[in-house]
């Protein structure tokens, strides 16, 4: 059960029989419906095209596939990582880690030079709320019609457009869940298994999990997460400094503000460029005023730098009220680009791509570890020999089969009994019981050092080696 914190305002300037005046605070503020106005311009321009670079890759790389293995696929039951044609394992974690620091740093980097581009431009929650809105407006109109509509009483065309629109955004929520669950369960598959009814229980969860997922994030909640869910808006303005470009208005050339007749120079009537037309604030997806400064609910995508650039058109005025600008230049100061902060973070972005790429060009496709037989320490064959047995664990971590020719070096005439040559299926870890042996006179002392070889015969450049231990009587 909820427990509410009774909050009281307290004026001791005017007291009422004896006592403070009080009055109640409600500590919930209720949202309020944003309906922004759809606008064009350069940035709205750029933003369609990131927008559909972003979605096209995502709909269609779960489709793709390179070698007959899948072009990006996340196999958890197997633990392999299929990423354009190279297979990871849990060994590669390091890889992981990496690249998830480059993601980071190249966000802060990008962060303090530009500010939130990444949101404005391609965070899943602007790219998804943005076809959201964009299926809205073709089915509901524009601004003032969608404000309309819901004040309007119910009818059958309001329940019409209404249940189109909702049922639009549940199919492409459906899709992007689908799309989302065909990364970790092959896609084809998944397609076939979800509406023949075979899947397994946690894909059904999973695909509806990512479908309401998407469907209330895009379609309901909006900038809200923005606002109170996501971390980053919140420690964004750490990464500020006041060289870093964001969306600002240029208060020394709007101030005063006023409405004006467009034959009316600002300079006749006293008033700066900002005519207060409200277009900034209506095309606002989080529907705040960029005038009155830099807010962590603006989110930088720019929609207010198309408005006011198309009213200072009308009027006849230069564009730029509102620009991508920096605190600096709005002082009428330098601003620059190179500083302590985008050195400090620039070194390490640039340092963790050069261990990710190295890593990465030295990383050898197969893995295999050799484990002594503990059960016995060694015995004598037939012929006299010593004999030691292991368990070699070869593991195939390119997209094709692979055929390993085995030896073992170390000690003078030691060979393998058992079988050389193996073949292993792309992803497959095999365990071979294998059989090594040595003359006696071939051993220097009790215990002694060996080295395991795999060289792949369908690729020469793939060579696994190990060592291990081969043990005799005591000399
Ligand atoms: S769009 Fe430009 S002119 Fe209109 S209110 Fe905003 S800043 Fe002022
Ligand atoms: S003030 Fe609003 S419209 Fe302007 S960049 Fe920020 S979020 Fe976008």
């Amino acid at each position: 059960m909820s427990k509410e914190i009774p909050v009281k305002q307290v004026d001791p300037s005017e007291p009422s029989d004896g006592k403070p005046k009080t009055d109640t605070i409600e500590l919930y503020a209720s949202r309020k419906k944003i309906y922004a106005k759809e606008v064009t311009g350069l940035f709205q321009r750029i933003r369609t095209f990131s927008l559909l670079f972003l979605l096209g890759m995502y709909f269609l790389f779960v489709w793709l596939t390179l070698d007959g293995a899948p072009l990006i696929h996340f196999d958890l039951p197997a633990r392999e990582f299929h990423l354009y044609g190279a297979t990871f394992y849990p060994k590669d974690f390091i890889l992981l880690s990496g690249m998830l620091i480059i993601a980071a740093f190249g966000l802060f980097f990008i962060t303090t030079l530009f500010g939130r581009v990444w949101c404005g431009y391609t965070c899943p929650q602007t790219v998804w709320t943005f076809i959201f809105m964009w299926v809205e407006e073709r089915i509901e109109g524009n601004r003032n019609k969608r404000m309309k509509l819901d004040k309007a009483p119910n009818s059958a065309q309001k329940v019409f457009k209404k249940s189109a629109k909702h049922t639009i955004w549940l199919i492409i929520s459906l899709l992007t869940g689908l799309t989302f669950i065909g990364y970790f369960y092959p896609i084809r598959e998944l397609i076939v298994d979800i509406f023949t009814f075979q899947a397994n229980g946690w894909a059904y969860f999973w695909v509806a999990f990512f479908t309401v997922a998407t469907y209330l994030n895009a379609g309901w909640m909006r900038e809200q997460v923005c606002l109170y869910m996501c971390p980053y808006a919140r420690f964004q303005s750490v990464m500020f400094d006041p060289n870093t470009r964001i969306v600002s208005y240029d208060p020394s050339r709007g101030e005063p503000r006023g409405a004006r007749k467009k034959s009316v120079k600002p300079e006749e009537v006293g008033l700066g460029d900002c005519i207060d037309c409200g277009q900034c604030v209506q095309v606002c997806p989080t529907g705040i005023d960029i005038r009155d400064g830099l807010q962590y609910e603006c989110i930088g995508c720019a929609l207010c730098i198309d408005a006011c650039d198309e009213i200072m058109d009308k009027m006849n005025y230069p564009r730029g009220l509102i620009r991508y600008t920096t605190e600096n230049e709005l002082e009428g100061k330098s601003s620059k680009l190179l500083r302590p902060r985008t050195f400090g973070y620039g070194a390490v972005l640039a340092t963790m791509i050069g261990v990710v790429v190295f890593v990465i060009a030295t990383r050898v496709p197969g893995q295999m570890d050799a484990l002594r037989d503990r059960g016995a320490l060694f015995s004598f064959n037939g012929q006299g020999n010593i004999e030691n047995s292991y368990t070699l664990k070869i593991a195939n971590m390119t997209e094709i089969p692979q055929t390993f020719s085995l030896s073992v070096e170390g000690l003078d005439g030691i060979r393998i009994l058992t079988d050389t040559q193996v073949t292993i299926d792309s992803g497959e870890n095999r365990s071979l019981p294998t059989v090594v042996d040595v003359s006696p006179e071939a051993i220097p002392q009790s215990n002694n050092e060996i080295i395991f070889h795999a060289q792949s015969e369908t690729d020469a450049s793939l060579k696994l080696e190990t060592e291990s231990r081969f043990v005799g009587p005591t000399q």
